[in-house]
């Protein structure tokens, strides 16, 4: 089948960024998301980050423009009944990503290929609620979108070749690398990231150090471009927290607990920089 246009559900930090990314590889992109409210930000951002490729001369105010064009912002998961692949970024959570790939196997039209950024949850146990489940990919873009040139490409137990194919294909068209990893919790990227984070803000919670001398650390000592607090903050601390369930869970060991300082960073609704505060203090996008 033809790629034309693309579905997007959810319009948060990786849902705009992947709607930016397809749209400025020449698909018009339908992006749904529960409020126009949460539209209008996350259409906000890509305007933001595409205004940064012009001031760089990446871009002319004529891409600007017509890369926003075709990204369609909706309410009603129902538009997607014309779209010939979809990719879901809702939160991190299993149910919900059950019942949206219950709607979406519902609403798209057979043959149409329904991908996932999770994180960490099993593309086996999303796909179990479709009747297409050979058609249900993981497709698990780095953060920021635009910048990052991974995308991990997870087959669930009964992904087809023909998905596989088509998926990696399309990364490769967006400009991404496109690596296939297994179906087992975390996948690679959060395997080895996550427990890196926690004991970061274990060691925060324990007073083995502060934020900035853990983040400096970590920065001077081996040489990353952000510290683990600061990256936690990125990516979002009910993400983080979600994946280390997943991975606590998914293995059964106890060195992926989530430290409780996390917790209750989460509970106070300090979710990093999508909400201006986390481990530190941010403007509010
Ligand atoms: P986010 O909280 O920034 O955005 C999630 C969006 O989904 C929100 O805008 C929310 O309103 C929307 N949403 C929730 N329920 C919905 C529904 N029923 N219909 C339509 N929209 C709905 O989260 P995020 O960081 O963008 O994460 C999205 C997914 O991408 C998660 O699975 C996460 O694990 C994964 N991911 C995140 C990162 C990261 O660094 N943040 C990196 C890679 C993958």
């Amino acid at each position: 089948m033809e790629i034309g246009t693309v579905g997007v559900v959810g319009a948060g930090t990786m849902g705009n960024g992947i709607a930016h990314v397809i749209a400025a590889a020449g698909h018009p992109v339908i992006l749904v998301d529960r409020s126009d409210e949460l539209l209008k930000r996350g259409m906000a951002t890509v305007e933001k980050n595409l205004q940064r490729g012009v001031d760089k001369g990446a871009l002319t105010p004529l891409d600007k423009a017509e890369i926003l064009g075709r990204i369609t912002p909706t309410e009603s998961l129902e538009r997607l009944v014309d779209c010939d692949f979809a990719i879901e970024a809702v939160n991190e959570d299993l149910d919900l990503k059950r019942g949206i790939f219950t709607n979406l196997d519902r609403i798209c039209r057979a043959g149409v290929i329904l991908a996932t950024n999770t994180s960490s949850i099993s593309i086996t146990r999303i796909a179990a609620v479709t009747d297409r489940p050979e058609k249900v990919i993981g497709m698990h873009f780095m953060n920021p979108v635009p910048v990052m040139k991974l995308v991990e490409v997870i087959r669930g137990h009964s992904t087809s070749e023909e998905t596989w194919r088509t998926t990696k294909a399309l990364a490769e068209n967006w400009g991404k690398v496109p690596v296939e990893v297994s179906d087992y919790p975390g996948f690679v990227s959060n395997r080895v990231l996550m427990p890196m984070i926690n004991e970061a803000i274990y060691a925060v919670y324990e007073g083995v150090g502060s934020r900035e001398a853990v983040d400096t650390v970590l920065k001077l000592g081996m040489n990353h471009p952000m510290g683990p607090l600061t990256l936690a903050d990125f990516i979002g601390l009910d993400t983080c927290l979600a994946i280390l369930e997943v991975l606590h869970e998914g293995f059964g060991d106890p060195k992926y607990r989530p430290c409780p300082l996390l917790r209750r960073m989460v509970d106070a609704g300090h979710l990093g920089r999508k909400s201006g505060r986390g481990f530190y203090d941010y403007e509010r996008v």
